[in-house]
């Protein structure tokens, strides 16, 4: 007996039926929603811009300044392809990370709007991503690993 296997959404452990792009309808939403942040993030990172209008927290004003310094380093090391002195070998990931550091800076501008003061998630999950600039900063890798000489 040969059995068929059925079409299934390619996320890992789902077994629900395609809906779109190989994706069930709920993962496919949720990785919709993704792409849409990561827009909005490079948005804000571009034109200094949430949803049409300059960031209003004056916490999240002054993060994005810090943010904006990285992001033009990695940037220029990346489009230039140059060895930053402080990036090094990470510039690609530099990228990746001030895009990460710009969604949360996204929601959490949104949640403000919303008169929401706060959320302390986004906080902790922002200062991860900046103590590997801190680490870098310092002249270790990102990771807090020393640079072999
Ligand atoms: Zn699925």
């Amino acid at each position: 007996m040969t059995r068929r296997k059925l079409p299934q959404c390619s996320r890992f452990g789902c077994y629900e039926s395609p809906y779109a792009g190989n994706l069930c309808k709920e993962h496919y939403e949720e990785d919709l929603a993704k792409r849409r942040l990561r827009e909005e993030a490079l948005d804000l990172l571009h034109r200094f811009k949430v949803d049409g209008t300059a960031l209003t927290k004056p916490e999240i004003r002054e993060e994005y300044s810090r943010l904006e310094r990285w992001w033009d380093r990695a940037c220029r090391a990346v489009n230039f392809n140059r060895v930053d002195d402080v990036l090094q070998d990470e510039a690609e990931y530099a990228v990746e990370w001030c895009i990460a550091i710009a969604t949360s800076l996204v929601e959490e501008e949104r949640l403000f709007r919303q008169g929401i003061s706060h959320d302390p998630m986004q906080k902790v999950y922002r200062d991860d991503v900046w103590a590997r600039f801190s680490n870098l900063e310092a002249g270790l890798m990102s990771n807090g690993v020393a640079r072999r000489v």
